[in-house]
């Protein structure tokens, strides 16, 4: 069964890819091969927007299509940047000025404890979707440290680590990532789905 990964953001794809590579009887189709449309974030909450993503680009696409919306949330600022992670430090998005824009906010604050969240929601073009979530708890560090990841990884600090997530390698990040959580939950859903496919296939 072909199923696309919902994003274009590099940084996610990588990772999705490198977790959800291998569901037996996936065949993972990116945007550079079948183009998806642009799809607001007009939703309330990471899992709306979520599903908002996959359902469109399932529609559009005619293909089973993952989607996910994922953010961090700091104690001390009453759970921001949350859904507007991306677009903290305003438009268009940078994730230099994101962190920068972070750290101002803590200056003084000596509860540095966050968390990232991601929900994913796994789409058909016929409307049915279902969804996960997964939560990585940390701690937000004095100054940027690290060159792997992406977005905020080289201000956070998994709970239980020194490093960074940025100075973590890929294969360490997506062992404990809230994005791997999330998309764990999804897996036996994916390969009910292939396994189903292959079923009419044969039929
Ligand atoms: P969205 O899910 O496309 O709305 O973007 C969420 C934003 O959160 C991204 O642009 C990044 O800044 C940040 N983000 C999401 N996931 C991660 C991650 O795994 N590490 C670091 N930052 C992330």
């Amino acid at each position: 069964m072909r199923a696309l990964v919902g994003t274009t953001n590099p940084g996610k794809l990588r990772e999705i890819l490198a977790i959800l590579g291998k569901v037996s009887g996936i065949d993972w189709v990116t945007p550079s091969e079948v183009p998806i449309p642009e799809v607001a974030e007009t939703g309330a909450t990471l899992q709306e927007n979520a599903i908002l993503k996959a359902q469109a680009i399932a529609r559009a696409t005619g293909l089973a299509a993952l989607g996910e919306d994922s953010g961090l949330e700091v104690e001390a600022l009453g759970g921001a940047p949350g859904v507007r992670s991306a677009r903290y430090a305003g438009e268009p998005p940078d994730y230099e000025a994101n962190n920068r824009k972070l750290l101002e906010a803590l200056v003084g604050i000596s509860d540095r404890r966050a968390r990232f969240r991601t929900a994913a929601a796994l789409a058909l073009p016929d409307g049915r979707v279902w969804t996960a979530e997964g939560t990585l708890e940390g701690t937000i560090a004095p100054a940027p440290r690290g060159t792997g990841g992406f977005g905020y990884d080289p201000l956070f600090i998994p709970r239980g680590e020194t490093r960074t997530l940025a100075e973590l390698s890929p294969e360490e990040k997506n062992r404990l990532s809230h994005r791997r959580k999330a998309l764990e939950g999804l897996r036996p859903r994916l390969l009910a789905l292939a396994q189903g496919a292959d079923r009419s296939r044969d039929a």
